[in-house]
């Protein structure tokens, strides 16, 4: 395949790509032979030449590569087919591809599938392939034809789905590569939701809670539960499904609630004793009763970069501390951190910040991650981007 440029790294800058890390920062660039562009393929070598591998140029980004394949053997134009194939294998081992009571599932996930860049989420037989990266979006039309093998034709339909930055850069709109349905429904644990990929927010839904959300409905019997940041309602679903006896459902956007309301009536559940909330999560629970025995805290990402991460940190450590301070005696929070940034650790620790601000006492019950479904390399800790506690606060 076209090689359009070559970087240099600076020496010892090898050694994480050596390693099988996949990220070349701009500051360990030493120097370019040729120009690249965004969505480039070019090779990296180390300081003193040695071929390293090949991957992507990212223009306007600290990560300037993404690496699609280490070593010296020489890259081939659809470097993507095997890993897509061994994603698609990795998923039918875990039994996802064929599960009656399941069928969503996160079929491609960028670097932990060996594909940076590159997301796909399947829905009851539709494939939404989300683009990070420029290079992804050029390669998008072939996958999706792979994609169709894969299923053998069963696809009824492929959409492409764009950040605002590559589509202001480039000029380019979402699209469908096949198919034109906007939505479906599709079953996690038996329970139907209604999946719109062009309206909603990511890919229509947040499938990475799908384990986690079990847990909360296997314990939620005969109590009264607070889902904050509920999106289209997985948790509170679950909840009201497993015997909770009152669900309150939180979310700033109408446009959720209103879909959450859609999924409680297609699951037979809306005389349930279910409440929805337009609220802001932070200032509803400072000011709410103390009667819940759950509550759910999942917020989106508050640090999106390095830079925004100590004010994340004091964001988490806020609300987090408002609930241990608000909660019933011996009632668990089910809390959650989905910022790449932030790692397990550093969550940790900001729990225990938040527990001692509020004085309360404070057992960890479960230590919860992203299911397997979004497996991320040894080699790439921050792939392991999903970190919750269930805790119980005495
Ligand atoms: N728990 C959800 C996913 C949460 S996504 C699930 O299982 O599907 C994060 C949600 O937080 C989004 O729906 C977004 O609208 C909402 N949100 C963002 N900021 C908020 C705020 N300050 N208060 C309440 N909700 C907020």
């Amino acid at each position: 395949m076209e090689i359009q440029a070559t970087a240099y790294l600076k020496s010892k800058k090898d050694q994480s790509i050596r390693r099988f890390h996949p990220w070349v920062f701009s500051g360990a660039v030493k120097k370019w032979e040729g120009e690249p562009t965004d969505g480039t393929m070019v090779a990296v070598r180390a300081n003193k030449g040695g071929l390293l591998g090949y991957g992507y140029y990212q223009a306007n980004s600290s990560i300037c590569i993404r690496m699609l394949q280490f070593g010296e053997e020489e890259i081939q134009g659809d470097y993507w087919r095997t890993p897509l194939q061994q994603a698609f294998e990795r998923r039918q081992k875990l039994g996802l591809t064929d599960n009656p009571n399941t069928n969503m599932y996160r079929l491609v996930f960028a670097e932990g599938d060996a594909l940076p860049g590159l997301i796909i989420d399947v829905y009851n037989n539709h494939a939404v392939i989300q683009c990070y990266a420029f290079a992804t979006y050029q390669i998008s039309e072939a996958v999706a034809a792979a994609l169709q093998e894969l299923y053998q034709n069963q696809l009824k339909s492929c959409y492409v789905k764009l950040p605002d930055h590559l589509k202001a850069q480039h000029n380019i709109e979402n699209y469908y590569v096949f198919g034109d349905q906007a939505q479906t429904q599709a079953q996690e644990h038996g329970t139907q939701y209604q999946i719109n990929w062009e309206e909603g927010q990511k890919t229509g839904f947040f499938i990475d809670q799908r384990e986690n959300r079990k847990l909360l409905g296997s314990l939620s019997k005969g109590k009264k539960v607070l889902n904050t940041f509920c999106y289209t309602g997985g948790f509170s679903l679950e909840a009201i499904k497993g015997g909770a006896t009152e669900v309150h459902s939180l979310d700033s956007s109408q446009t959720a609630l209103d879909e959450l309301q859609e999924n409680l009536k297609l699951n037979g559940l809306e005389q349930s004793n279910h409440k929805t909330i337009k609220a802001d999560a932070t200032d509803y629970i400072k000011s709410m009763q103390t009667d819940y025995d759950i509550i759910v805290l999942d917020p989106p990402a508050f640090a999106k970069s390095i830079s925004a991460r100590h004010k994340a940190i004091q964001g988490y450590k806020r609300l987090n501390s408002q609930a241990m301070e608000h909660i019933k005696p011996g009632g668990m929070i089910f809390t959650f951190s989905c910022s790449q940034v932030v790692d397990k650790y550093l969550f940790h620790s900001t729990i225990l910040a938040a527990a001692i601000n509020s004085g309360r006492k404070v057992k960890v019950l479960h230590q919860l991650h992203q299911p397997a479904d979004h497996p991320y390399s040894i080699y790439h800790p921050e792939g392991e981007y999903l970190k919750g506690l269930v805790i119980q606060v005495m």
